[in-house]
């Protein structure tokens, strides 16, 4: 009956579902193990009237015109652009670390003097990873480095991965880089915002076609069966291809152990009042056990009275637990991409699986990333 199965739908499964749909004209099933579909990216409107991101904030961001071009066939934007405030010594500072927030916690002469020494050393609206500032042989830059190091970095890290940065693959921090430049967004991608009317409602105009089934809370181990390379479906042969965009230890039963993720536990507050806070998100690097505090209103650009903020807090996921048990980061470290390149390989030995997704591949894949790899994905299965 249907040509593909997909595990999944977030923004990955429901890609790859539409793209068989419209393009090869097949007919595809999703399961999805939660009550709703999009993953981590589905919304909804709260108790008090507030649109919110049950899963964490999500702004979406990227350079890529063909994946704009693609996710924009699905839903109209809120242009937003995104600012984030640090919570440092009592300041509120520009994050990324830039000129501003360097103006904002030193005085003028040494403002003035590290200002010079970051042009003639790297130039001006150039991003610098904090790890390769520390490196500096500069003192001076090795001062504002070790300062940014630990007013910034240090602790948030802790926090959000339990371990120093430099012991998190360094890519990982690379992405709020140290940023030469007066300009205080989040993000400098070309092409940034919010869909108009919610994640939640983009994924089902995505999922919107005769072709495409979904089935929610159904775990796909109890429908799913795989036997020596035969893939069976409510006991009976499936001979078309099975997508999986879930968590790649899990679906291999733990066979060589679990691949570690950080998972959150997330507190919204309701306020009455018409803004809590002057930005999107807040970080607070150094003070309380979250990480940031996201105002939904900010994004969503929603005009109501009354506003609901997220207080995220990191926590190791495991299975179990009843507060960390939903995987959101894969965590970035050597060790790790070795046991992940295990279950890779014996993804290999099956014919018609596929992972796909940032749980799937154990990346730290952004939304624009998953859409670029879901539509060249397509392209090597359809
Ligand atoms: N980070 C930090 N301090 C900050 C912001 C980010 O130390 O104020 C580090 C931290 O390790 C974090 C990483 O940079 O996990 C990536 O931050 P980003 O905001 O991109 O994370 P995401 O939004 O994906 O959770």
């Amino acid at each position: 009956m249907y040509d593909f199965i997909v595990i999944g739908s977030g923004l990955a499964g429901s890609i790859i579902a539409e793209r068989i749909a419209n393009v090869s004209h097949k007919k595809v099933l999703i399961i999805e193990k939660k009550d709703h579909v999009g993953g981590n990216v589905y919304d909804y409107v709260d108790n008090n009237g507030i649109l919110i991101h049950k899963y964490g904030p999500h702004i979406f961001h990227t350079d890529n015109k063909k994946v704009w071009d693609y996710i924009s066939c699905f839903t109209d934007w809120n242009l937003y652009q995104h600012k984030v405030l640090g919570y440092v010594d009592g300041n509120l500072i520009p994050i990324p670390f830039n000129l501003n927030s360097m103006k904002r916690v030193f005085p003028k002469f040494v403002y003035n003097k590290l200002e010079k020494k970051l042009y003639e050393e790297f130039g001006f609206n150039i991003k610098v990873p904090i790890l390769k500032l520390k490196e500096s042989n500069d003192a001076d830059l090795k001062f504002l480095a070790i300062y940014v190091y630990e007013k910034i970095f240090l602790n948030y890290t802790l926090k959000q991965w339990g371990v120093k940065p430099e012991d998190i693959d360094h890519s990982v921090t690379g992405r709020v880089p140290v940023y030469i430049s007066r300009d205080d967004r989040y993000f400098q991608d070309k092409y940034q915002g919010v869909p108009k009317n919610g994640y939640t409602q983009t994924i089902l105009n995505i999922l919107n076609h005769k072709n495409i089934k979904v089935i929610l809370n159904t775990n796909m181990k109890d429908v799913i069966k795989i036997n020596s390379e035969k893939i069976f479906f409510m006991n009976e042969e499936f001979n078309g291809k099975l997508i999986y965009t879930g968590m790649i230890d899990e679906f291999f039963d733990y066979k060589y152990g679990e691949l570690p993720y950080i998972s959150l536990k997330f507190d919204f507050v309701y306020q009455k009042e018409e803004k809590f806070q002057d930005v999107g998100t807040i970080n607070y690097p150094n003070d309380y056990d979250f990480t940031r505090i996201t105002e939904f209103k900010h994004i969503t650009g929603q005009d109501i009275f009354g506003t609901t903020c997220i207080y995220e807090y990191p926590g190791m996921y495991n299975k179990n637990s009843k507060e960390f048990n939903i995987p959101y980061y894969p965590v970035f470290k050597q060790e790790n991409q070795h046991l992940y390149n295990k279950y890779s390989e014996e993804t290999k030995k099956l014919k018609n699986v596929f992972m796909l997704g940032r749980l799937a591949e154990y990346k730290y894949y952004d939304m624009d990333d998953i859409i670029e790899r879901s539509l060249n994905f397509f392209e090597l299965i359809k």
